[in-house]
């Protein structure tokens, strides 16, 4: 998750204005994912955009430490809706490719249980199944009846659909 933030930081960087304050003017409090997101569209939109943070970094949740030695994230391990960084680029007649590489992960999450047993939360739907059904066939319906809510509201909320699993 590291170069996500700072690779749309630089991109609002580029496409940022210096000059008087007007009433079009727009605040956003809160340089989460959100936050960035909806600056930039604003800014898109012609606006004069001031994206402030009580954090001294930008990313909110999608931060990254170490600690021990270790690196951890703090917030999200996976991009699970890809194709909404692809639209902050486009607004602004740029490629995501050209600045950040995504790269696919399979699998998405490995869990570990105390007696030896994992499982896997695999990239498609079917694999997902797969690991579902060695622990509890019947759970498979289950969670297929989960994933038709939030896969309305995705579609809703984007031009486009997710094809993977859920996001956990
Ligand atoms: C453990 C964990 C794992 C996750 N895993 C995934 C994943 O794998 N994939 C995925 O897609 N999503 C994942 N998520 C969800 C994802 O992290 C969040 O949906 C996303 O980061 C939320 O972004 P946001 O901008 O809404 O909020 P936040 O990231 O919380 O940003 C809010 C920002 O507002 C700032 N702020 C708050 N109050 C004020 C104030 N008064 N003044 C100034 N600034 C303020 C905060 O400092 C923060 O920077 C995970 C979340 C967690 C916690």
């Amino acid at each position: 998750m590291t170069p996500a933030p700072s690779a749309i930081q630089d991109l609002a960087a580029r496409h940022s204005k210096t000059g008087p304050a007007d009433p079009s003017d727009v605040l956003v409090i809160g340089a989460g994912f959100g936050g960035i997101a909806a600056a930039l569209r604003m800014r898109a939109r012609g606006h004069s955009v001031t994206l402030v943070d009580r954090l001294d970094a930008i990313g909110g949740r999608a931060q990254v430490f170490e600690r021990g030695g270790f690196r951890h994230d703090a917030g999200p391990t996976v991009i699970t809706a890809p194709f909404l960084f692809d639209e902050l680029f486009e607004l602004f007649g740029e490629r995501r490719e050209d600045h950040l590489d995504f790269r696919p992960l399979d699998p998405w999450y490995r869990f570990h249980f105390h007696d030896g047993n994992q499982f896997d939360y695999r990239a498609t739907v079917e694999d997902t199944n797969a690991e579902i059904e060695r622990f509890s066939p019947r759970d498979v319906a289950g969670y297929a009846g989960c994933w038709r809510h939030p896969g309305r509201f995705l579609r809703s909320g984007s031009r486009s659909s997710p094809t993977g699993p859920l996001p956990v």
